[in-house]
């Protein structure tokens, strides 16, 4: 696919890969063997009937193709750009074997943005069940669960602590992998469909689920996601200039720092940064901080190239834009003056045998200490749940690692809560994410079909 020039981009926020062309994604649709088993649709968590819309487009019906793929998948935009298609859908495509498997990410892509540029359909919702359902939390979960409850013909109610609803897919993802235009757009036709969104309301806080479900809502979703960062704990770790990835990225994404001074929210940086970790939040995290001005950003990264969790194309990106690539290496401690990061002292480390991730672990190199000027250092290396709604909630179930626990439907310890995404499963994926929030969305819906003694249903609402 045709990208921006990585000289050009550094400089900039819009979006790297610059999308097919109408001929380009005919002829990459023409690749397709259309298979009759469809390994690809057994790679797609949402279960996204991938030959047929491939098959549209090849015949030219652009319309068709991304009617099909929204009967099961709401957010095609935002999967077509973010989705781990190399290890999903793509990973079994049967051309794979010899050749380039078929860009499915991409033609999702193209069918989703001609969409937007030539009319968007809103998905037809069902008769009014008289059920209203709370949804807690606006990322990929709660908006899935959101909208498959809402063809269900159910009221629904998304309550989103932050100030704006999408979740990572806002606060977290820079502009330069997924235009916030595009989530925005994708979450309109969720409001087009009827579906209320209610910001700034912390389940937790400003109310609880007990009050939720008493005050008429027969069944409540919890998609809080994983938001919760993790540090490394190591010394000097709290000075000046250092941040954890979901403060800098909110500050630059969510409070648009990136447009400073047009928005009020500056981050300063200095020359040289350090980024601790090696998913995408790290990528993520090293080409924002590229982008504001640094002259040298460093992905620091304890195990090897190998063992990164990150996709394979943003380590690609990320290389190409200049970010150095420090593999074997993990900080120590942080070292200041004034009260602001100076220096990272670091430790090479070699690999051992492999840890309960199976990925051989990181061990330190005796002796092999050193030092790096760094003017800020971006933690990132993982996060967990945010432990709030588990806390506020009697009777929910919680693993050790603060997840909820839930059964592959969403169902809770707690009769009428149901739960999934990050929350759930600890940080994973959009589309799975996603998944778990279809899931819930049906198991919903038979638990409200069943009936039940009691409960008052919310008041109707007209079909959209
Ligand atoms: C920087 C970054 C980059 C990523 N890149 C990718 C990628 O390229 N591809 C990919 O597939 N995945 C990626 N991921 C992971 C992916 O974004 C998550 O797995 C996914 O967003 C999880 O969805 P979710 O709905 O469970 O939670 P979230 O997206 O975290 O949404 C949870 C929402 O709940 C809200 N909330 C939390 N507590 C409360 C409360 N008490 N009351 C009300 N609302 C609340 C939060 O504000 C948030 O809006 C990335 C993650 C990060 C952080």
């Amino acid at each position: 696919m045709r990208e921006q020039d990585p000289k050009a981009r550094i400089h900039n926020f819009d979006e790297v890969p610059l999308g097919y062309t109408p001929d380009e994604a005919l002829e990459e649709a023409a690749r397709c063997l259309q298979c009759k088993n469809a390994p690809c649709v057994k790679g797609c968590p949402v279960n996204v009937d991938i030959p047929k819309f491939i098959r549209e487009i090849r015949d030219g019906d652009f319309r068709g193709a991304i009617a099909t793929i929204k009967e099961t998948n709401n957010l095609p935009a935002i999967c077509g750009r973010v989705c781990p298609q190399e290890t999903q859908c793509q990973a079994p495509c049967t051309l794979g074997r010899r050749f380039e498997p078929v860009a499915i990410g991409r033609l999702e892509r193209f069918v989703a943005d001609w969409e937007y540029e030539n009319g968007v359909s809103i998905p037809r919702v069902g008769d009014p069940t008289g059920f209203r359902v709370a949804v807690i939390g606006s990322g990929p979960a709660g908006l899935t669960c959101a909208a498959d409850l809402r063809r269900l013909g159910h009221a629904v109610t998304v309550f989103e602590a932050l100030h704006e609803p999408g979740g990572v897919l806002m606060y977290g993802i820079p502009e330069f992998r997924l235009p916030k235009r595009i989530v925005g757009a994708e979450i309109e036709g969720l409001n087009r469909m009827g579906v209320e969104i209610q910001v700034n309301v912390v389940v937790g806080r400003t109310l609880t689920i007990d009050e939720l479900l008493a005050d008429g809502y027969a069944a409540a979703f919890v998609g809080t996601g994983a938001g919760f960062p993790k540090f490394l704990g190591v010394a000097g770790e709290n000075l000046i200039g250092i941040y954890s990835a979901n403060e800098f990225l909110t500050r630059v994404n969510l409070m648009r720092a990136y447009l400073f001074p047009e928005y009020d929210t500056p981050v300063k940086i200095g020359k040289r940064v350090a980024v601790v970790g090696g998913g995408n939040v790290a990528m993520d995290a090293a080409r924002t901080a590229l982008r504001l001005g640094a002259e040298q950003v460093m992905i620091l990264y304890r195990r090897t190239e190998a063992e990164m969790p990150a996709r394979a194309e943003e380590v690609h990106h990320a290389k190409e834009e200049g970010i150095e690539f420090h593999t074997l290496v993990n900080p120590v401690r942080f070292l200041g003056e004034n009260g602001r990061v100076v220096d990272v002292e670091c430790i090479r480390m070699e690999l051992g045998e492999p840890d309960e991730s199976g990925r051989r672990r990181p061990v330190p190199v005796a002796g092999s200490n050193f030092v790096l000027p760094v003017d800020t250092a971006v933690i990132a290396i993982g996060n967990e749940p945010h432990p709030l709604v588990p806390r506020t909630t009697p009777g929910l179930d919680v693993a050790r690692e603060g997840t909820i626990v839930a059964d592959e439907d969403g169902c809770t310890s707690r009769e009428g809560v149901f739960a999934g995404g990050d929350i759930v499963t600890g940080a994973a994926t959009v589309i799975s994410a996603m998944g778990a929030g279809k899931r819930a969305a049906y198991a919903i819906h038979r638990y409200l079909a069943k009936g039940r003694a009691g409960r008052k249903p919310g008041p109707p609402i007209a079909a959209a």
